[in-house]
Parts: C-alpha cells; structure tokens; sequence
C-alpha cells in the first residue's frame, strides 16, 4: 500500500523519482532494530514494549511473529556467517540468534553488568561494536528497572578472538545509532540524550570519530537532527548517512551536508538496507515497518552480494 504522495527534495541520485513509500506491516508498539536476512528474503525487527521480534517477508509480503517473550529486543545486525547479532535490553547484554539458537556474547564490563545494550554492528575486522545507553533500565515499557553499574554509558567493542570488551567511545551521553564509513575509517554513533531531558536539554546529535586499531580518536559532530533524535541509521556506498527523525528519514553527505528528506508519516527509529536488490530501504517507524526504493544499498550488503554467505564456513 502506498503511504502517501512524498514531497522528496534533494535527493536526486539516491531516491528513483517518483519513489512511493510503501507501507509494508503495521501493528508494532515501537518498531525498531531492523535488518534485512537474505536467507529469507526478510525483514526482522523488534517491537520493543511488545516484547516481541517480527518478520515481514518480502517474498509473501506477510508479517509473522518471530518469536515473543524475548527480553525487549532491541537492534541488530548480521555477523559474518550470516547470523544474527542482536540486543537484549531485558538480559542486558549482546547476544546471537543463529537459526533460533540463542546464546550470549557480552554481558558484562568490568566484573558489572552493561546497561541495556540498544544498537550493534560487526566491524570488517569481526570486532563486535555496540552502545550501551539506559533506556532499558530507565524506561520500564522497555525493559526491567536497574542500576547503571559501571555509571556510565559509552560504546564498546568486543573482540570475539580476545575476548575482550572495552570502552570505544566514552565521551557521548546517551549513545545509541551506530554505523561505519564505507572503508571503515570513521565511525558514527548518535546521542539521544535529549530523550532523557524532557524538560530540555541532552543532545540530539550524531558524532563521528577516527577509527584506527580498534580505537576512536578526534570526536566532532557531524550533523544535528533538528526534529526528533537520530535513534538509529546507515550509511550508503558513497559515506551517506540515512538517519531516523521525528518526521522522517534525512539524509546528509559524508560532509555532514543535509541533502534532503522523505517524510514518513510515523515518528522514525531505525532504517536498514535490503530487498531483493539490497537498493530498498527499511524503515521502523512507531507502529509500522514502510519501504521505499533507493538507487544505493549499504556496504554490508554489498560485501554479500558479491561473497555469499560464508554460512559453514567457520
Ligand atoms: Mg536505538
């Protein structure tokens, strides 16, 4: 079904013209976490206070119960082998969805347990990077009331060979979004702590930082999300970030230069890239899973267009 007739500027060369936006599925209480599996040829993401993982399957166009009582579920991702990484709000923790078998990966810093781990995504390298933010322990439709036990939100990478999990990124409020550049060079995390500060203040921003050996150095904001929060958000082939927003996708070049806009009729949370041609983008808003035709696709699905799943392999 077509959501409506957008009104899209600036974005010639990444949105066909005339690009409808799709509305796919409905019925969430806070869609978010998307990531498309090509396995399936679907689209799983959570619906945080419903306490539940959905899929909407591109080949049927159906929306199905994945799985319920999951602990709040939060974002995620695809690991090299094809399975899925995915935050536990609930558990607290980073934790591996491989065709239904769970199994924990990181669930404590320091001898205390994280936050409530909200966004992840797997390096080049296999390093597991993911933000650790409160929402789970602070709003209690998303998750159990707790203590921040190490006082403190930041990122973390998590070295799977090592088994080390240490701070990556220790100078954002609330961090949440997290994406790299196409060469893996700079990484991205949005701050939504302005969520946290409903009487003003927090920030509602993306910083981009200098990736080199594991480490992030030189942070800077890169771009201010003028309505609403950047909860979520890729980066395409050529280093643009789609982010959410409170009244839509935007869209800035790898300069941090707002390029344009599709208006969603929902509040936005996340968006991932995927389809049959990997150019559709996914995008989680509210209560709704929308799609719309893009003329790009994000580095992880390119890297397995071109190299199929390394599924047995390891
Ligand atoms: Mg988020």
């Amino acid at each position: 079904m077509v959501a409506r007739v957008l009104e899209i500027s600036g974005l010639s060369g990444l949105v066909p013209i005339g690009a409808d936006l799709v509305l796919c599925a409905t019925g969430s209480t806070w869609a978010e976490g998307p990531v498309w599996l090509p396995e399936t040829q679907s689209v799983r993401f959570s619906d945080i206070p419903g306490d539940r993982i959905l899929d909407y399957s591109e080949t049927t166009q159906n929306l199905t119960v994945y799985a319920s009582n999951v602990e709040f579920t939060n974002g995620r991702t695809l690991d090299h082998d094809g399975s899925v990484i995915q935050c536990s709000h609930g558990l607290r923790r980073i934790e591996r969805d491989d065709h239904g078998i769970i199994t924990p990966i990181i669930d404590s810093y320091n001898g205390v347990r994280l936050n409530s781990p909200n966004d992840v995504i797997v390096a080049a390298d296999g390093s597991i990077w993911f933000s650790d933010p409160p929402y789970g322990i602070t709003v209690p439709i998303e998750g159990h009331p707790g203590e921040r036990e190490y006082g403190d939100h930041f990122v973390f990478r998590h070295d799977p060979l090592s088994g080390e999990t240490r701070p990556a990124v220790i100078d954002v409020e609330e961090p949440n979004g997290l994406a790299f550049s196409p060469d893996g060079s700079l990484l991205y995390v949005s701050d939504t702590s302005a969520a946290s500060h409903p009487e003003g203040g927090g920030n509602h921003h993306i910083r981009v930082y200098d990736v080199a050996n594991g480490r992030c150095k030189n942070g800077r904001t890169f771009a201010v999300i003028d309505d609403g929060l950047s909860d979520g958000f890729r980066v395409d082939l050529a280093g643009n970030v789609w982010t959410s927003s409170a009244t839509g996708v935007l869209v800035f070049s790898a300069a941090g230069i707002k390029l344009g806009d599709i208006p969603v009729p929902e509040k936005v949370s996340n968006v991932c890239f995927g389809g049959p041609a990997g150019t559709d983008l996914y995008i989680t808003a509210s209560t709704s899973l929308y799609k719309i035709r893009t003329l790009t696709q994000d580095t992880a699905i390119a890297a397995r267009s071109a190299a199929p799943s390394r599924r047995g392999s390891r």
